[in-house]
């Protein structure tokens, strides 16, 4: 027996018990004649002690030679410590060794294994399972089972089955590049790994499983935008003979039910706003509602005024930042830079300083009067105080650079607090966007689909203001959940891999096993996934998913630790039947989407 207990469990009500534990050698304080030891585990840290006129010499030597991250094993009495630590949940006790057994030995870490550590990320993934050891790493991993346990239970007691699909499959389309893996069996055949599981849970649909979820892998080979993983983690889900009313209520419950389990939040019904209310209002297709700053056209009002920047644009459009009548000029300058950036790409700002005492400021006096900044207050809904921000241009991309200035300020202000929840249903996407590099129609969501009903009558006429019957879940700004009610009969499914410009050919031989599967019998059904990862972090309180993942990739799709991707060997690219054969320039030239 290794253990008769673990390092977090012994406390004052053990006192006197003879006891064995296991685990790592966190710390050692060596005063000559007594010796410390911090012993650790998952599940805590103990004290040990060995004392020269308790322990016998050789024990004495033993545990001198004791280095950090040794694995040892101990037998011993628990006694009450002197001087105790409140902190911990062992803190009263300490474990009076009298034997002591070296499991393993340890070379020095690269760093240092306590909450806080000395080493940096890089290091850090390089000896990942050096960092898991650490508690702020453990216990979020711990933190991430606890979610999934919630989702598995509220998912089967609503009737759920998770069932497993596969990974060696067909593209599906998500609008991202596959990953791909060789045939040895099949020559010059290659599998694509799933970006999502999305065809095979439409196909369990067909074969009557009626409500199905899996917690499940899967693989987007895009740019590392911040904080994406090549391989990340979906709740996804699939129900039939539901409409989004259906798909929408009980996946709120899900996350209501997360919320209260997990951060014991209690949440108001999710507000529902469609996604041409939330571009206007936000200019994003994920607000963040936690504050307000909500958008206000002002055409009406800006232009005409012989301000020429402004009469030339399509969208004026401004915030009124909260308490910011009182930024400096420089902190002015400083937001006109930030805009200006080449990741943000506006033209400039304009403002107008609401001040305290009800007068009014702007960067653009020469043109507008105190009266004219004063209709800009009442639309912007600003208060004395406050600072009118505005952009003009071009309306979509205007709408994209204030919303990126608005999430900024967000940050900067502290506006954007981790214990604050606010989810939200946007709704009504549009079915398709026009991509003007390939001149073609794109889904925006995927190509299963389902326009709305009463859209149907612009499929003929027009298709890029058609309305999707697609939903997303957003929480705090992030879009933790997206999903849509699906196309389930073969003639429109064809009709839509029309729009999206497939020939009937091209759409039989990547989606025919679906259309087939469509003359079946498929009844109506509609789906959602969340991002996993995403989901947790946010319920944790935290931005970075990385944590949140046991071994996570680099921002260039590497794992630092085991050193992938890698180079095959001759042997096993024969045995695929592949030559390589590096081209130049392969990154740029041969990945288009
Ligand atoms: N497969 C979709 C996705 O990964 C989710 C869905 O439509 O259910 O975004």
């Amino acid at each position: 027996m290794y253990r008769s207990h673990t390092c977090g469990e012994l406390n004052a009500a053990s006192i006197g018990q003879e006891v064995k534990l296991s685990g790592w050698v966190q710390k050692i304080r060596d005063k000559g004649f007594m010796v410390w030891v911090d012993l650790r585990d998952r599940y805590g840290i103990t004290q040990l002690i060995f004392d020269e006129e308790r322990s016998s010499k050789e024990l004495m030597e033993k545990a001198q030679k004791l280095g950090r991250e040794f694995v040892i094993q101990v037998s011993g009495k628990v006694i009450e410590r002197e001087s105790k630590n409140t902190n911990i949940p062992t803190g009263e006790i300490e474990v009076l060794v009298d034997e002591v057994n070296i499991l393993n030995t340890s070379l020095t870490p690269p760093f240092t294994i306590e909450n806080e550590t000395d080493g940096g990320e890089d290091l850090r993934m390089k000896y990942r399972y050096l960092d898991i050891r650490r508690n702020p790493v453990k216990n979020k991993l711990k933190f991430r089972h606890k979610v999934g346990m919630e989702v598995r239970n509220y998912l089967s007691n609503q009737d759920f089955v998770e069932v497993e699909t596969p990974y060696l499959i067909k593209s599906t389309p998500e609008g991202a590049r596959d990953f791909v893996v060789p045939s040895r069996m099949n020559e010059g055949q290659f599998y694509a790994l799933p970006q999502s599981p999305q065809t095979f849970k439409q196909l369990l649909m067909v074969g009557g499983m009626d409500k199905y979820f899996q917690i499940v892998k899967c693989f987007r080979d895009e740019d590392l935008r911040a904080d994406r993983q090549p391989e990340f983690t979906q709740i996804d889900c699939e129900m039939a003979f539901v409409e989004q009313e259906d798909i929408l209520n009980i996946f709120e419950g899900l996350t209501r039910h997360l919320l209260k389990e997990i951060n014991g939040v209690d949440v108001a019904e999710f507000p529902r706003m469609t996604y041409s209310e939330a571009m206007k209002k936000y200019g994003n297709d994920k607000p963040d509602i936690r504050f307000g700053m909500e958008f206000a056209e002002l055409n009406d009002l800006a232009k005409n005024k012989g301000f020429n920047v402004f009469d030339q644009q399509e969208l004026v459009v401004g915030i009124a930042v909260p308490g910011a009548a009182s930024f400096t000029r420089k902190e002015i300058d400083k937001l006109i830079s930030w805009v200006k950036r080449p990741q943000v790409g506006a033209n400039g700002l304009v403002w107008a300083k609401y001040n305290e005492d009800g007068t009014l400021k702007s960067s653009v006096d020469k043109f507008y009067s105190e009266e004219d900044l004063k209709t800009w207050a009442e639309a912007t809904s600003a208060k004395p105080g406050d600072l009118i921000l505005l952009m003009a241009g071009d309306a979509n991309k205007t709408r994209t650079q204030l919303s990126a200035l608005r999430m900024h300020l967000g940050n900067e202000l502290g506006l954007r607090k981790a214990d604050e929840f606010a989810p939200l249903w946007v709704v009504d996407f549009p079915l398709l966007e026009w991509d003007e590099e390939t001149n073609r129609f794109h889904a925006m969501h995927h190509p299963f689909t389902s326009p709305k009903k009463e859209d149907f009558a612009l499929l003929e006429t027009k298709l890029g203001e058609v309305r999707a019957n697609a939903y997303d879940l957003v929480l705090n700004g992030n879009e933790i959940g997206g999903g849509s009610i699906r196309i389930h009969d073969k003639e429109t499914q064809e009709k839509m891999f029309d729009y999206l410009g497939f020939t009937p050919e091209e759409a039989k031989a990547q989606f025919g096993f679906l259309m087939d599967a469509f003359q079946y019998g498929a009844p109506p059904h509609g789906g959602i996934a969340f991002g996993f990862d995403r989901l947790v972090a946010i319920l944790g309180g935290q931005e970075s998913i990385r944590d949140f993942i046991a071994f996570p990739k680099n921002n260039n799709g590497r794992d630092v630790m085991i050193d992938a991707p890698a180079k095959l060997d001759e042997a096993q690219l024969k045995e695929l039947h592949l030559q390589v054969n590096y081209l130049e320039e392969t990154s740029k030239n041969s990945q288009g989407k």
